[in-house]
This record gives structure tokens, sequence and C-alpha cells, in this order.
């Protein structure tokens, strides 16, 4: 029916991305699982659809505005709606590189999907969200983002795109108006292909340490960088 409320996660086929979609769709959302592979996307959603979850596929290449732009398009002519936008889509290219000496395609590519792909994807989706009046915009970010930290060597392209996406969130919660919310969230050390297998938090857990800014009241935080539910100095 027109009153399920919608919530799209990009990135959503693997990792943090799928658990995010896969929590959604049990908390009763219809979810939209964003992949830029149409071939595990969809095996991803039609995993989900088997346990009766209400998850369907969504071709979009954050790195492509194109893209962007037709998988918007879609989403307003099948639902005319979307009231939780999950931009958890990302890149970590550069692990053990310095600035000056990576490859500075490394550094453009890192930004084209961490940075300017959420913005993207913001503008082309928040007309939405205006127009109901209503939205909570969650920027899933890392600490290796936060100012107080930028000082040591290596992984310096995520780590400026990670900054980059927290500076965005407290900017676009400034321009935002009315019941729409723009929060980002530190998932923690997650074990997933980017993550790796040490990591202490499995992807279940990351989402659930990232799904309660999905349904804040109109007294909820905007602008907020978190982890664990609470504020990280950044
Ligand atoms: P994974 O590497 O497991 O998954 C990354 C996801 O992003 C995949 O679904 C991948 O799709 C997708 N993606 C990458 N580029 C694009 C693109 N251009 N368009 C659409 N989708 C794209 O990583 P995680 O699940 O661990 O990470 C999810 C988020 O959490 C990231 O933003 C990451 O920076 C953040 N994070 C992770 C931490 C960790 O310890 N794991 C720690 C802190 C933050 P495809 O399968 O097509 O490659």
């Amino acid at each position: 029916s027109q009153d399920i409320q919608v919530a799209l996660v990009t990135g959503g086929n693997r990792g943090i991305g799928y658990e995010l979609v896969k929590q959604l769709a049990q908390t009763g959302f219809r979810v939209l699982l964003a992949c830029r592979d149409p071939k595990t996307g969809r095996e991803a959603a039609q995993k989900l659809k088997e346990s009766n979850l209400d998850v369907s596929f969504l071709r979009m290449d954050v790195s492509d505005q194109d893209s962007i732009r037709k998988a918007a398009d879609e989403v307003n002519e099948k639902y005319g709606r979307l009231d939780v936008l999950i931009n958890n889509a990302g890149v970590y290219f550069d692990e053990n590189k310095q600035l000056l000496t990576m490859e500075p395609e490394l550094l453009e590519n890192t930004m084209d999907t961490n940075f300017f792909g959420v913005y993207y994807v913001v503008r082309s989706f928040i007309t939405l969200m205006k127009k109901q009046g209503y939205g909570r915009i969650i920027n899933v970010s890392s600490e290796m983002g936060a100012m107080r930290d930028m000082s040591s060597r290596g992984t310096g392209a995520y780590r400026v795109s990670k900054l980059a996406m927290n500076g965005l969130t407290q900017l676009l919660a400034a321009e935002l108006q009315g019941d729409i919310k723009i929060n980002a969230v530190c998932p923690g050390w997650v074990s997933s292909d980017m993550g790796g297998p040490s990591a202490p938090k499995n992807p279940k857990q990351a989402a659930q340490s990232i799904l309660w800014l999905a349904t804040i009241g109109p007294d909820g935080p905007s602008g907020g960088f978190f982890r664990d539910g609470k504020p990280l100095k950044w």
C-alpha cells in the first residue's frame, strides 16, 4: 500500500549494506537494495525475498551521475516516496599508501564514490523527501575521517573522503528544512571485504548500531556524527 515507508541502501549487495537492507526490511520497511552490479544485486535481493522480506533491487552506481538520476526517476515513478536513505557504498583503495606518492587517480576515485557519490545521491533523492516534508538520511562514515586524527601517515585518500563526508553532513543539515534529518555514523571496525576477517564487530552488529538513526523522531539529532549511539568528537 501507499503507506509503507520506503528505505534505500547504497552498496546493499554485501557487507554492512546487505545487513542494513535485511534489518530495515525486518522492521517493516519496503527496501530498495541499490547496487551497481545487477548480478550480485539481484541475487542478494532474491535471497532476502525468499525470507518473505519486501526487498527490491535497484541499479545505481554512485560514481555515475547518470545512473543516480535514472535510479531517482525510477523510485519516483514506482514508489513516489523515499523515507530513509542510507549512503553506505564506499571504497578503500589506499591502505598503506601516502597522498604524495600514490597514483592521484586513487584519491580522485575515492572522492568520486565516498564524497561526490553521497552529494549527488542526496541531490537527486532529496526532491522525494522535500515533497513529503520528511526524511532520514544516514551517511556511513568512519572515525578515520575525524579531524583530530589527521596527523598520522597513510590511508589519506580514504580519510579525506570521510572527513569531507562528515563536513557535508553538517552543512546539508543546516540547509535542510522541515523534518528532514541527516547524520553521519561510524560503524566501528567491522568484518567485511573492506574491514577484513579480524575485525571485532560483524555486519549484523554494525547495522544495529546504525539503524537507530533511521527512525529518530522530530526532536532527534541532525548534522551529528555518532558511533554506537554516542556523539563522536571529530
Ligand atoms: P565492503 O567493501 O564489504 O562493501 C562496499 C560496498 O560498497 C559494496 O556493496 C560495493 O559494491 C559498494 N560500492 C562501492 N563502490 C560503489 C559504487 N560506485 N556504486 C555503488 N556501490 C558501490 O565494505 P563495508 O560493508 O565494510 O563498508 C560499508 C561502508 O562502511 C563504507 O562506506 C565504509 O567506508 C564504511 N566503514 C566500514 C568499516 C569497516 O571496518 N568495514 C569501518 C568504517 C566505515 P560492489 O559489490 O559492486 O563492489
